[in-house]
């Protein structure tokens, strides 16, 4: 008589797996070990696009320096706006962005100024150059303009001695910006981060090799979309290519990987099959926590320590890679990157489409948002198997699905983590 057995939990499994972990707790513990590199460099500002500061950057100067005109129009005092009527002004002067003009504008005088001009000493008022009539000299100005209008406070932006920058933070486009207009020419960031990766798998054919695929191989896709994924957030990448299923490679690879990396991606291989040598190497070597995690793609994760990197070990399909790469490997990277926002927010939108979900775990299927009758919709890609990587060309977002949601029908709100937020 054959011996009854119980299966063991599975994606397959329909509804509720009581042992899965959580994504948010997952992911606490897995950040929970984790600190920024102590490495720090001065940054050139033109090079430092991705870069986050190791500390805070304290405003030298007041931006802007001088209260100054907002507008192209004419300087002069409040006190001389008429009150009924016309009120007329005699021209003293002109002020350029740059060349202020060096008098003092006295009561019914104005000045003609530029935006970006410097008030002229004596002025508070700029009447913008539509809403005036200038006569030979004489500027009319009619009742009705605002005292004080038009003009820029010096100081009014960031003034000298605040934080302008907090530790922390990644500098992108406004902040380069906004840092060159301080006058900070270089800035105190962290060095840059240091990940290696590899795929495993014997059936993996290299794209770069040139050579077709024989039955049962497969490209390696994942390399290729987690080394963009990673030149994406700025790290410093090492490609380890490709490792077949054998024990003293994968040992080997490991070796290699940690010996400079922070941080060690390895893809495949990662749950309970005989070929499954990553997870046996690092039952053996490494202090890591094999995760099951109550999501879907990508249930099987592992993370810990290797030497003394950080290890993640992704599923090998495709989408699994993608989906526990921005869930897991990007937060923690920007936590080594020494950021303070590891999260990209979430949206919540309307759903087109009917959504088959079965409750339990977090689903990560893949969306288009579009507009429709002035209001954001979220669409289905469709088919969502774990291996179709055209799923996540044709997406735009995650519809995020929570462990407590069923089946979606279309109308019902969702939330959606854009792609491009994600990085
Ligand atoms: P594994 O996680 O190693 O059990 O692999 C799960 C599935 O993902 C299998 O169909 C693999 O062929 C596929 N796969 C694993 N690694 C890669 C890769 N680097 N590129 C493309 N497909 C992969
Ligand atoms: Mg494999």
């Amino acid at each position: 008589m054959t011996e009854p057995f119980t299966p063991q939990p599975s994606c397959a499994d329909p509804g509720d797996i009581p042992d899965l972990m959580p994504v948010s707790e997952a992911r606490a513990a897995m950040l929970a070990g984790m600190a920024a590199v102590s490495g720090v460099d001065a940054v050139p500002l033109p090079d430092a696009l991705g870069r986050v500061l190791a500390e805070d950057v304290i405003a030298p100067i007041d931006v802007p320096g001088h209260d100054n005109s907002a507008m192209d129009g004419f300087a002069l005092r409040a006190d001389d706006l008429p009150r009924g009527g016309i009120g007329r002004f005699t021209l003293v002067g002109e002020a350029w962005a740059g060349r202020p003009f060096s008098g003092t504008v006295q009561a019914g005088q104005a000045v003609k100024v530029a935006t970006g001009a410097v008030m002229p000493r004596g002025a508070d008022t700029v009447v913008i150059q539509e809403r005036v009539r200038v006569d030979g000299g004489v500027l009319e100005v009619l009742d009705g303009e605002r005292a004080l209008a038009n003009v820029r406070a010096a100081g009014e932006d960031t003034r000298a001695g605040d934080v302008a920058l907090a530790a922390g933070t990644r500098l992108m486009p406004a902040e380069i910006g906004y840092l060159a207009s301080l006058g900070v020419r270089s800035v105190c960031a962290r060095r840059r981060v240091r990940v290696a990766f590899f795929s495993t798998g014997d059936e993996l054919v290299s794209v770069e090799s040139g050579q077709p695929l024989q039955p049962g191989q497969v490209y390696d896709s994942n390399r290729h979309s987690l080394r963009a994924a990673l030149e994406t957030l700025g790290v410093e990448v090492r490609d380890l290519g490709i490792v077949v299923d054998d024990a003293a490679a994968t040992e080997a690879a490991f070796h290699t990987a940690a010996s400079d990396a922070d941080a060690v991606v390895a893809t495949g291989g990662a749950s309970v099959s005989d070929a499954d040598h990553v997870a046996a190497t690092l039952r053996a070597h490494g202090r890591v926590t094999f995760w099951r995690v109550a999501m879907r793609p990508g249930r099987p994760l592992a993370s810990g320590r290797v030497g003394d990197a950080h290890f993640f070990g992704l599923p090998g399909n495709p989408v699994a890679t993608l989906v526990s790469y921005y869930q897991f490997v990007l937060p923690a990277l920007k936590r080594l990157m020494g950021c303070r926002e590891l999260m990209s927010p979430t949206v919540t939108v309307r759903c087109g489409s009917a959504l088959k979900k079965s409750p339990g775990r977090v689903e990560y299927q893949r969306g288009v948002m579009t507009w429709a009758d002035g209001e954001p919709i979220v669409h289905s890609t469709g088919r969502q198997g774990a291996g179709r990587l055209s799923s996540m060309v044709q997406a735009n977002c995650f519809i995020v699905l929570s462990p407590e949601q069923a089946a979606i029908s279309p109308g019902d709100w969702v939330e959606v983590q854009l792609f491009e937020g994600l990085i």
